[in-house]
């Protein structure tokens, strides 16, 4: 077991305070003890990111971009270690722990590089004025994080951002404290970050309300950055819309892939086995609705079967090839096994798996799903997932769109214009055709519509997000006041 008793939030020890376990979800043992802080520690939290602020955002914007590749080369030295605690803490599959832990170096490096773009435009004036649109830091940035790809999302939430000038006080999921917070407290010392420059605070379930609500609604903070669920995200942005604070929201999904008769198969079950089951379908782009064009239903649905049912369940951090772990926590489990069982008894076939033994739960295939079950409207989040046949692209369109969500989708077909139309018509912040709707690169505008968020993360979208858009003007004799003045 880790103790990170002595770790604070400033990156310096100190004395031993009140702690939570932190649990490794593939047996339950206890795999940190971890600082819970409170709401006092928050405030001293945004206190000393605020007071490193003015000489963070001051310095050129090529020596934090050298700080943005110091951090990348840190992680970079700790990737096996990294990815290894992915997979104690949060009980994912050690690939998909080393795919993180390569990913998220990648951030840091674009976000290095997005210091080199323009920071504003300059426009024309009726009056001859020199008309400038700056870009300016805003000052603390709030990171709130979730526990399912606890490294890449807190990375990408805060490099830009960091980049820009402004300094951060990063809450992490108190299901992956370390992996999504700790980690970078350690990060930074190493890369030699100014202290108060990132501000770690973790806590427990218990305190994460009063924390959260500080994080948002202490006057210094000037923005939020927050990733999870589509219900925590509608109550921070109520909250910081209440304050007048710029935030962006990624939120949950309800991905659909959709597979045309002329699919490739092999293309189509690989996408469809990999978007559904990769992290247990922990992700939020995982698919969880796939739509297959009736011709093809049957081979699909036969091929489809024989990948998933090869994919072994089991403790990821006891064998490497254990590629479905277990679910974060019981109460997930719970839920998804709740809208297993909701479908099976309204009418719905299990063709592949449907076995549960706590926490993990076998890859399971579903046919017959219909509108008024759980599973067809909410967030699964876990690996079941319904197949349904489809006559007309109209039909497909139509099933992918009935959804509150709209985070990101697929389209397997051979027909690459076909492929476009379908993608410009389904009600989604991204679409991938020819592939899972998984995809992710750290220079991309990534986000979602509906319920599944508002802003974008990810390069110069980021960039934008996190700064505030200035107009100044240099008069140069052109502009006349009225003469009765
Ligand atoms: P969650 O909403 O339960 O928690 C996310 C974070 O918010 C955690 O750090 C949590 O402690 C914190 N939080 C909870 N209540 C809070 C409050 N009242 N005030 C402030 N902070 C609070 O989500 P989760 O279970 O950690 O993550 C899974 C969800 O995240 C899924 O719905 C998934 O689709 C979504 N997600 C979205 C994206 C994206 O980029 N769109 C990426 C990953 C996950």
């Amino acid at each position: 077991m880790r103790d990170y008793r002595e770790m604070s939030f400033a990156n310096r020890p100190m004395a031993a305070r009140k702690t939570f376990s932190d649990f490794n979800p593939a047996d339950g043992s206890v795999w940190a003890e971890i600082p819970d802080m409170d709401r006092q520690d928050a405030r001293a939290a945004i206190d000393r990111a605020q007071a490193a602020f003015p000489e963070w955002s001051a310095l050129p914007f090529n020596k934090r971009a050298r700080y943005m590749i110091k951090v990348a080369e840190a992680l970079e030295k700790r990737q096996l270690e990294i990815a290894e605690a992915l997979v104690g803490e949060g009980g994912g599959w050690f690939g998909k722990g080393m795919f993180e832990a390569t990913f998220t170096p990648e951030i840091f490096y674009t976000a290095a590089a997005t210091n080199y773009a323009p920071i504003g435009e300059i426009l024309p004036s009726e009056h001859g004025k020199v008309s400038m649109v700056v870009r300016r830091p805003m000052g603390v940035v709030s990171v709130i994080s979730p526990w399912n790809v606890p490294l890449l999302l807190t990375g990408r939430g805060m490099a830009f951002a960091l980049a820009a000038g402004n300094t951060i006080v990063l809450k992490p999921s108190e299901e992956t404290p370390y992996t999504g917070g700790l980690v970078y407290a350690e990060i930074f010392a190493e890369a030699g970050i100014p202290e108060g420059v990132l501000n770690v605070v973790t806590c427990s379930r218990g305190n994460v309300q009063e924390v959260g609500d500080e994080l948002i609604e202490n006057p210094l903070v000037k923005g939020i950055s927050f990733t999870g669920s589509s219900a925590v995200g509608r109550h921070i942005a109520a909250k910081c819309g209440a304050h007048l604070k710029k935030c962006c929201v990624e939120l949950g999904g309800k991905d659909a892939l959709i597979v045309c008769e002329d699919a490739d198969m092999e293309r189509a079950t690989a996408a469809a086995n990999f978007g559904s089951f990769m992290h247990q379908g922990q992700i939020c782009m995982s698919v969880e609705k796939i739509l297959v064009q009736e011709d093809i239903f049957e081979p699909f649905l036969a091929r489809f079967i024989e990948r998933a049912s090869m994919l072994k369940v089991g403790d990821p951090s006891k064998d490497k090839s254990n590629v479905i772990g277990p679910l974060i926590n019981d109460k997930q489990a719970a839920k998804v096994k709740d809208q297993l069982d909701d479908a099976v008894a309204r009418g719905a076939k299990v063709v592949l798996g449907g076995g549960v033994d706590g926490r993990y739960i076998e890859p399971t295939i579903l046919v017959g799903v219909t509108p008024e079950m759980k599973i067809y409207q909410e967030e699964t989040f876990g690996p079941v997932i319904p197949v349904f046949p489809f006559k007309t692209d109209d039909e497909a369109i139509a099933i992918a769109n009935d959804t509150q969500y709209g985070l990101s989708s697929g389209v397997i077909t051979r027909d690459e214009k076909r492929g476009l139309a379908i993608a410009e018509r389904l009600e989604t912040g991204m679409c991938h055709i020819n592939c899972s709707p998984i995809n992710d690169e750290p220079h991309v505008p990534f986000g979602g519509v509906k319920a599944s968020g508002v802003g974008r993360q990810g390069g110069l979208w980021s960039t934008e997000t996190f700064t505030e858009t200035r107009w100044i003007t240099l008069e140069r004799g052109g502009r006349a006041f009225p003469p009765v003045f």
